[in-house]
């Protein structure tokens, strides 16, 4: 562990400073890490828990992205159903490790495992996004709820991606007022509940390009579907929705 040094040079005192390992040894002393699943310590993931993990996969169905097994181009909820977005994809499956990590971000305020989420899911990402005019946008919190939490895990995450797809994010959308809580609403409740309550922030733009609409999961596609709405009203522009895991019964 490189220690902080003083010297006479010149006579002044220069002070070395350790370099940030120094700061990430100590953090690691004073708060070792355990993995967000089963607890071992370590690691933010252990190497079980991130063999545990669920990838979504290929077979999907074409519009919201839920896993089929009868390889249809789309699932019986799909099927004449109007989408403002043109496909929904996510990598893991919401429950096991991948609900933990979600859970450890959104409600433990682990932060730095937004980097670790992109680490594990960008690969994934990477297949949807093979044109390179793409924006990254994140679905929005309303500022009440940016206030308590402290940060808005879909933006850490947008960004995160952002950077290990080398794609410019943008904060393009913003919550207008707050919504109850969607947890415990079906999925027509959800659209009710939610309906008008996200729009263009002023003076947002992109290119020509498609935009990527980030969130941590996609559970029912009514936040997707809101936030593809403002996006294609105010920009013109086509979207697909991207989620870190997805909510894969019924
Ligand atoms: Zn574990
Ligand atoms: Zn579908």
């Amino acid at each position: 562990m490189e220690a902080t040094k003083a010297a006479v040079e010149d006579g002044n005192l220069t002070v070395h400073l350790p370099g940030p390992g120094f700061f990430d040894n100590l953090l690691s002393v004073l708060f070792p890490l355990r993995c967000v699943h089963c607890g071992a310590s370590g690691n933010w993931l252990c190497r079980a828990c991130a063999g545990a993990l669920i990838p979504v996969g290929p077979e999907n169905c074409s519009r919201c992205g839920k896993p089929s097994l009868y390889k249809v181009p789309d699932c019986p909820e799909c099927r004449g159903r109007s989408l403002p977005f043109g496909s929904a994809r996510a990598a893991f499956h919401f429950e096991g490790p991948g609900r933990s990590l979600v859970h450890a971000l959104k409600f433990g305020g682990q932060r730095r495992l937004a980097m670790l989420m992109a680490a594990i899911s960008f690969g994934a990402a990477r297949l949807t996004v093979l044109e390179k005019d793409v924006t990254l946008t994140h679905v929005p919190l309303h500022r009440s709820k940016l206030a308590t939490r402290g940060f808005n895990q879909a933006e850490l995450y947008a960004k995160a991606l952002s950077r290990l797809l080398g794609l410019p994010h943008k904060g393009l959308l913003e919550k207008q007022f707050p919504t109850p809580p969607q947890n415990r609403l079906n999925s027509k409740q959800r659209r009710k509940n939610l309906a008008g309550s996200v729009a263009l922030r002023e003076g947002a733009k992109t290119g020509n390009g498609r935009v990527l609409l980030i969130d941590d999961v996609y559970t029912t596609g009514s936040t997707a579907a809101e936030c593809s709405r403002a996006l294609r009203k105010g920009l013109g522009v086509e979207v697909d929705v991207w989620t870190f895991a997805r909510t894969v019964k019924g």
